[in-house]
């Protein structure tokens, strides 16, 4: 294998322990510990599993961790209410709706509810739009965290070609515009890309979120290309041909054969994702500190 491998746990332990640093340092100078809330609407077991392991992490580096939860069955009004107590409260830094909500719920209209200087997804329309004017404000974890594995593989991103492959409002889009900030050259492509291959194999930064399993093989890279790959797609150990079952968007084994550097998946872009949530909490707490973040204005909750 000719690729390096880039070590995302490595930089997440990193950055973790940054953040417990930070959280000491601001407990000593504004007697104020950050603390992020998470909500979570219903029983799904995956978005469970990632609830537990948000707030496992915050206590890890000394933030409180509150743990808010609603059966499934819970209307708009009942979701939008608790997001407004969570806003209103001085106590809570940073506050986070795991989505996907339950089917009746519509996660983007709910999320928005969630005060800006909160908003430790980046995921209101307030942090988009600052975020798409190249003005400081809270950006989403993943993106952000592909950002951070960039920076650590030495990668020059000034004027380089980078390709994202997906568009979504969660990752794609933001993930653009973070290379657009860093004055890479940035094509997005999606599912009616025309030539996926050329298009792919013309990137030295070539980042995929598509969610297809191993769609990424070694006929759309280039020597000396850096791959990030985003996907999470949970087969078969067998499948897999590995214990945890999990595999990125990208072919390991046959893009590592050709590229300069790669993450691996498990162990690549997602432990970045709650390293960032974290920094982002610990963000949004010196943010807010001394003043005391403004209740945000009640809105109307979503129709269901
Ligand atoms: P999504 O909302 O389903 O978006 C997928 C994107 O990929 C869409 O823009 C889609 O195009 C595009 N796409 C699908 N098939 C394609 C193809 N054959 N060729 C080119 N583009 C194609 O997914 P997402 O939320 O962005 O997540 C993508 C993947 O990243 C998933 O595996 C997810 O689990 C993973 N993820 C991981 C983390 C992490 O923490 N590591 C965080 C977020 C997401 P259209 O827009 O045209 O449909």
């Amino acid at each position: 294998m000719s690729a390096k491998i880039i070590d995302g746990r490595a930089v997440a332990a990193r950055i973790r322990g940054e953040v417990a640093s930070g959280v000491e340092e601001l407990l000593a100078s504004s007697g104020r510990t950050p603390g992020l809330a998470t909500v979570l609407v219903g029983e799904d077991p995956g978005s469970q599993v990632y609830v537990a392991g948000k707030q496992k992490a915050c206590r890890e580096v000394g933030m409180e961790a509150f743990d808010r939860r609603l059966p499934a069955s819970a209307s708009a009004e009942q979701v939008a209410d608790e997001l407004h107590a969570l806003n209103a409260d001085d106590a809570v830094s940073g506050v986070l709706l795991q989505l996907p909500l339950p089917d009746g719920l519509e996660g983007s209209e709910l999320t928005s509810l969630i005060s800006p200087e909160k908003d430790v997804d980046g995921l209101t329309p307030v942090n988009v739009g600052l975020l798409s004017l190249g003005r400081q404000g809270l950006r989403p974890c993943t993106p952000l965290g592909v950002m951070e594995l960039l920076r650590e593989a030495g990668v020059a991103l000034e004027g380089a070609e980078a390709v994202v492959v997906g568009r979504s409002n969660l990752f794609g889009k933001p993930m653009a515009q973070l290379l657009l900030e860093a004055n890479a050259t940035v094509t997005t492509c999606h599912s009616r890309t025309r030539d996926l291959e050329s298009v792919c194999s013309r990137a030295e930064v070539l980042i995929v979120a598509a969610g297809r399993p191993r769609m990424i093989g070694a006929e759309h890279v280039a020597p000396g290309t850096t791959v990030i790959d985003v996907g999470i797609n949970r087969l078969t150990p067998e499948e897999a041909g590995n214990k945890s079952g999990l595999v990125g968007d990208v072919d390991f084994a046959a893009v590592a054969e050709v590229v300069s550097a790669i993450t691996p998946v498990p162990g690549g872009v997602g432990p970045m994702t709650i390293a960032m949530l974290l920094r982002n909490t610990l963000e949004a707490a010196r943010t807010q500190h001394p003043r005391t973040v403004r209740a945000h204005r009640r809105a109307p909750a979503p129709a269901r």
